[in-house]
């Protein structure tokens, strides 16, 4: 069987001509809303249209004001730049659904270092049945990679994973990235493509979510797949090494990882919510809370055990006094104290 991803020789010129081809027609449309009449220049002769309230319909001055103010706060919502776990938590859940639910696949294709010391990492994805592309590109740039390289006191494999955690940028080569996310990525300026400066009026004129389902596909690879965690570990011991960081996945180990992953059962990995990406999430944080909260917790319990036991405030305070002196929990204080025999003077 053919890999999902298909096959990595021939892909980068196929994403630089799908690039070229999605630039070219940038360039000869008509019907952009530019920065400049987004500020207020705007000439109602145009007769440019917006679906800011459901209905398509033409443009005003309060629908004008309403995308200034849209921008701004999206402005302010990514001024620290964004990460590959908030590309996950801010996006949109019908989009992690279709990412869950419509691309089984995404493996790291080849990587090289951008001119400002950022890892570009290419993926090819696996598309979508209603898809016209047999596959989907995505570009990650991760911003701390030279910075990284540079602390040799972190083994490579430690470096990725905190390479993962750190910045990002990212494109995709889907028509929903161009229409409906690109723009909002340009002025949160964690775009990796072309800047995209057209207001999009009619695809999404609220700007809601962040990212399409082949980058969120891409990012949960990125978290969580260890051969990503392989790849990137590689690409920093051959910085490191003095030599470039330009690798490129072989037709077999890419075929290996499409089926490895094709073959997880996406439906069973989504439980609970029905939100895999979401219950990582939640997860690792219940874990977290788990780790930090088991004293708080155990106190509460033994507080309130101690104030059965003792019928009384009085108690209570003596028990997790003692508790505290000994150095173990209100829990433990509260069994001991069942445990021993009741003083009735
Ligand atoms: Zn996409």
């Amino acid at each position: 069987m053919a890999s999902s991803v298909g096959s990595v020789k021939g892909s980068s010129k196929e994403l630089r001509d799908r690039l070229g081809d999605d630039a070219r027609q940038r360039r000869g449309a008509t019907n952009i809303l530019d920065p400049r009449e987004v500020q207020g220049d705007y000439d109602a002769g145009r007769l440019m249209t917006t679906t800011l309230d459901g209905e398509q319909r033409p443009i005003t001055d309060a629908d004008l004001a309403a995308f200034r103010r849209n921008a701004r706060a999206l402005g302010n919502r990514f001024k620290g730049g964004i990460t590959p776990r908030q590309v996950i938590d801010l996006s949109l859940r019908k989009d992690r659904h279709r990412a869950r639910t419509e691309i089984p696949t995404a493996v790291a294709a080849a990587s090289r270092q951008a001119k400002d010391g950022a890892l570009e990492v290419r993926f090819m994805t696996s598309s979508s049945p209603q898809s016209k592309r047999a596959r989907h590109q995505v570009i990650v740039e991760f911003g701390e990679f030279a910075g990284l390289v540079a602390n040799g006191g972190l083994s490579p494999r430690k470096a990725a994973r905190e390479l993962v955690r750190g910045r990002i940028r990212f494109d995709c080569d889907c028509e929903h990235h161009r229409y409906r996310r690109r723009y909002i990525a340009t002025i949160g300026r964690y775009n990796a493509g072309r800047p995209e400066t057209g207001y999009p009026k009619i695809t999404n004129p609220s700007l809601s979510g962040v990212a399409c389902k082949h980058v969120l596909r891409t990012m949960s690879e990125v978290e969580g797949g260890g051969s990503v965690q392989t790849f990137l570990a590689r690409a920093i011991e051959k910085a490191r090494g003095g030599g470039t960081a330009i690798q490129r996945t072989s037709q077999k180990a890419a075929d290996r990882q499409a089926k490895k992953q094709d073959s997880r059962p996406m439906a069973a990995n989504a439980q609970d919510t029905g939100d895999r990406d979401f219950d990582r999430a939640r997860q690792a944080l219940r874990r977290k809370s788990r780790a930090t909260a088991t004293k708080p917790k155990k106190t509460a319990n033994g507080s309130k055990r101690a104030a059965a036991l003792g019928g009384n405030a009085n108690a209570r305070d003596k028990l997790l006094a003692a508790a505290k002196e000994l150095g173990i929990s209100a829990e433990q204080a509260a069994d001991i104290f069942k445990a021993a025999p009741k003083d009735k003077s």
